[in-house]
């Protein structure tokens, strides 16, 4: 059964992460040959990228601890984890608890074009293929590691061809921000319940506790500072109505066209 890994894993009562409906349609692609793929940054028990490629109507998934690299040196560790499904390609939101329990922040998005045969690929474990997404573009492969002593052959490597899209810029420095709200990891949080964690923390202690910590206040004080300048700009407009009522049309019409 597909996605069934996936499934197991998660309680969709308490996630608001995707079930993944059989008959799933994506829209997102211009073109049905374009596949879709896309890269969500994962603040969890670790921060890690998770790097997905549309085949056969699901999303093929590796965890990325260090996130991918443009120099063509630098080779990174990529786990081979569960499918998920086509629609878990646009989220981007909080996990409260469970399993990746986190934010999840969709760092890039675009289409990947395969430069050899997938199936034949993944089994042999040597993926090449091009990527066309804001940040990530140009020739790329994942080759699976040898030997059994690590990961129960889920160990690959992600890395990138030398072309005009390869150098030492580290991308994830550079672009720290995801492409479907322009936000950071405390922006999504502020969207959502900044008090979720208040005694039970994804990760406590260590450089990702301390992340943690960080966001939390950062993500507290925006909804608290967007909630008092609301506040204050109902006020001014309430006042400013009752004194050039007239007016108030005009001004609909603009607030709406903002
Ligand atoms: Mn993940």
């Amino acid at each position: 059964m597909p996605l069934e890994k996936y499934k197991q894993k998660r309680n969709f009562q308490k996630t608001p992460e995707p079930a993944g409906s059989p008959d799933a349609v994506r829209k997102s692609a211009a073109k049905a040959s374009d596949r879709f793929f896309c890269v969500q940054k994962h603040l969890a028990s670790h921060l890690h990228y998770d790097f997905r490629l549309e085949h056969n109507g699901v999303l093929l998934s590796w965890a990325v601890p260090k996130g991918p690299s443009l120099d063509p040196g630098t080779k990174r560790l990529a786990m081979h984890v569960e499918d998920h499904p086509i629609e878990y390609g646009e989220f981007e939101g909080v996990i409260p608890e469970g399993y990746g329990a986190g934010i999840v922040m969709l760092w890039d998005r675009g289409t990947w074009t395969p430069e050899v045969d997938i199936d034949a690929a993944l089994k042999k474990g040597d993926l090449k293929f091009t990527l066309n997404g804001y940040k990530l573009k140009g020739s790329w492969a994942l080759i699976r590691t040898k030997g059994p002593s690590y990961g129960e052959g889920r160990s690959w490597l992600l890395i990138k061809h030398r072309d005009d899209w390869s150098g030492a810029v580290d991308i994830a420095e550079f672009a720290p921000l995801s492409v479907k709200s322009g936000g950071d990891f405390e922006d999504i949080l502020a969207e959502d319940t900044p008090a979720i964690w208040k005694s039970d923390r994804p990760a406590k202690g260590g450089a990702t506790g301390k992340m943690f910590e960080e966001i939390i206040q950062k993500a507290a004080a925006k909804k608290a500072g967007a909630a008092s300048s609301k506040s204050h700009s109902d006020k001014r407009k309430a006042k400013n109505e009752k004194s050039t009522g007239a007016k108030a049309k005009d001004r609909t019409k603009h607030t709406k066209r903002r």
